[in-house]
């Protein structure tokens, strides 16, 4: 099986409400779905979405980027991804949103070249998850209501942004917690919003509220900021920002910088790079939870899911950008059941049948 072309569409599309971090405000999914066609007649599909507040990176830079990639990867089995993350890592360093874009496709084109569903090509261990729902930063009394329609809805696991000032995130989390009850799962995501000393003081003060995990507590290049918070929170901390790909894993599990890792294709380019992280956390006693971008459509999340059901060793999603979407530019993937369960497709590959042309360009 050869690749004979890789087409790219564009998708921007309104989100159901502006979603606010502490690193600025989006308020599009823009994202770069590709299609990688074969002589053998298979399309795989996939996706590419630059968070710039996360990754830096651009919807016009991907492209660029996935046209260079497509210049030394037609004529390759797409099937070899051992031999397409060589030549795509020997083409361009980083980058990570236009190779998962690639790697996502070569994946899909994978499960449906061996008849397989990719929740069983990568593991197989489940073909469901449960994800949590965001809430963004909002004034408290906002994020509270927010949260408690989300609970109603039926998510069991609210994450929250916070990361703008101790006061103010403290007021969001007590109002939070008191809008939703005992028995509702709250983690939070700082976005490197914090220093150490007064992130320490802050977890240390939200105990009585039960949070779950704080994601990023620091700035993504203070590692040893992140381990000073690790070493004294109460709180679990997990790791984001700081974790890019499997060398960032290893370096924060055996320095034991962080509690948790939170994976997202966009960041580590893709399945390939996303495997080795999960496995070198599994081996530290690391648990890792898959995350997606705000602006990604739904198909990287299908791939996540997948992913993420299959592993034993991935025990948390927040798999939450399709739902701040009205509709999503492709038919079929998973399935959405009691609100916060993605069962996952028996079609073999990611069980995306074709994209809706009317919401690309
Ligand atoms: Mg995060």
């Amino acid at each position: 099986m050869k690749i004979t072309d890789i087409k790219i569409h564009l998708m921007r599309a309104p989100l159901a409400r502006p979603f606010r971090i502490s690193l600025g405000v989006i308020t599009h999914a823009v994202s770069c779905l590709v299609e990688v066609e074969t002589d053998e007649g298979i399309t795989g599909y996939g996706e590419g979405a630059p968070g710039p507040l996360i990754t830096g990176e651009n919807l016009e830079g991907t492209v660029a980027t996935i046209r260079v990639l497509k210049e030394k990867l037609v004529g390759m089995d797409p099937r070899d991804m051992e031999a397409v993350y060589t030549v795509m890592n020997r083409v361009v360093a980083y980058a990570g949103t236009a190779k998962a874009a690639i790697d996502i496709a070569c994946h899909d084109i994978m499960g449906k070249s061996a008849g397989l569903p990719l929740y069983r090509l990568l593991g197989g261990l489940s073909n469901e998850l449960e994800t949590d729902i965001t809430v963004g930063i909002d004034a408290p009394e906002v994020m509270a209501e927010q949260a408690k329609a989300h609970v109603q809805a039926g998510f069991r696991v609210i994450k929250t942004k916070v990361g703008t000032d101790i006061v103010s995130d403290l007021a969001r989390v007590r109002a939070i917690r008191e809008a939703v009850g005992d028995g509702v799962k709250i983690r939070l995501d700082a976005n490197q919003g914090w220093k150490r000393k007064e992130a320490v003081e802050f977890l240390n003060r939200l105990n009585e509220y039960d949070i779950e995990l704080v994601e990023q507590p620091v700035a993504r290049y203070d590692l040893e900021g992140l381990k000073y918070v690790t070493a004294h929170s109460l709180v679990p901390v997990m790791a984001d920002e700081s974790c890019w790909d499997a060398k960032d894993a290893l370096k924060l599990v055996s320095e034991r910088a962080a509690d948790l890792i939170n994976i997202k294709l966009m960041k580590c380019g893709g399945i390939y790079e996303a495997k080795k992280i999960i496995h070198i956390a599994e081996a530290a006693g690391v648990e890792c939870m898959l995350g997606c971008m705000v602006e990604e459509s739904g198909i990287a999340v299908n791939a996540s899911a997948a992913l993420g059901a299959a592993m034993k060793n991935v025990t948390r999603a927040d798999l939450d950008a399709c739902f701040f979407l009205s509709d999503v530019p492709f038919e079929g993937g998973f399935e959405v059941r009691d609100t916060r369960r993605l069962i996952l497709s028996e079609d073999s590959g990611l069980g995306i049948r074709h994209l809706k042309g009317d919401m690309l360009s």
